[in-house]
């Protein structure tokens, strides 16, 4: 191997491992604290770095993996598939992209559903994958989150979202902002049954996804370190012209600041939905729908 190659090949190597995504090499550097990993040891914690508890990225097919039961997942609604109403085109066309995320992520929409249990709970669960767009929202992920709500409803079950996502999906245009209306109302409509929903908030939620589903949880969980809002930190600023206070938009901040229930480490997201759902689940569904039920006649 000349010497010119073999600095390609290297350069090459810094290059992939600088990239955010998991990728499929032996050996990944964290984000947080620059220490480098290997991918097993990586995997065995769950894609979190074992020195500074910094979250990697995963895909949707990997909290599925991570949250469910093994065997226990049935993926329901995979027949809806993105069209491009508006024959959008930038520097791609629209449809191109759609077809391009199909082949990299191996799902029709950016929003996986199905059913599964959760240690033994039975739930509906809607998992958005980043990888696909950006996690971002049109019309098939609101579809899809607004039908999965409707049968946690008719099969009398709880619903656990979990958000990572760029937000609306400005391809569509203003079909993709009325999903955040469509989903909040079947949201509305499952509390109204004293069904529960609990969110989860991963790195990144923000904008039409954290302004509806992801922000109406009855519980909330964040991932550390997760970046969640509505507008990026440099929109803020600008806009009101002022300093933002430090840590902004991270999942700590919002706990803080009471938007967030509770923080947890991916290791522990499993076991503190399961008590959850234990909680609000257990012996029938009755004392889910008293606690809820009551809570909501007392207003709060
Ligand atoms: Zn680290």
């Amino acid at each position: 191997m000349n010497e010119t190659s073999w600095l390609k090949r290297r350069r090459q190597g810094i290059k992939e491992s600088s990239k955010r995504d998991v990728p499929d090499g032996l050996w990944k550097k964290c984000d947080g604290c620059g220490e480098i990993i290997y991918h097993k040891e990586l995997e065995k914690h769950l894609w979190t770095c074992p020195s500074c508890g910094h979250h990697f990225r995963i895909s949707g097919d990997q909290y599925v993996e991570i949250l469910i039961d093994e065997g226990s997942f049935v993926e329901l609604l995979t027949g809806l598939e993105s069209t491009d109403p508006l024959g959008f085109v930038d520097s791609k066309r629209y449809s191109e992209r759609i077809t391009a995320a199909r082949k990299k992520t191996g799902h029709s929409s950016a929003v996986i559903t199905g059913s599964g249990r959760l240690e033994g709970h039975l739930a509906m669960v809607a998992v958005l994958d980043f990888s696909f767009m950006g996690g971002s929202m049109g019309s098939v992920m609101g579809e899809k989150i607004a039908r999965l709500t409707r049968m946690a409803i008719e099969e009398r079950v709880p619903l656990v979202t979990l958000a990572s996502s760029g937000g609306a999906r400005m391809q569509e245009g203003i079909l993709s902002l009325m999903q955040m209306a469509k989903t909040s109302a079947m949201l509305a409509k499952l509390r109204d049954e004293g069904l529960p929903h609990i969110a989860i908030q991963a790195h990144p939620t923000t904008g039409g996804v954290t302004a509806s589903f992801a922000s109406l949880g009855d519980v909330i969980l964040a991932e550390p370190g997760a970046l969640i809002g509505f507008a990026g930190p440099r929109v803020i600023q600008q806009t009101i012209k002022q300093d933002l206070p430090e840590g902004f938009q991270t999942s700590e901040f919002l706990l803080e600041h009471g938007m967030v229930d509770h923080v947890v480490h991916r290791k522990e997201l499993k076991s503190a939905l399961a008590k959850l759902l234990d909680f609000f689940t257990d012996d029938g569904r009755d004392k889910a729908e008293d606690t809820l039920g009551q809570a909501r006649r007392q207003g709060l």
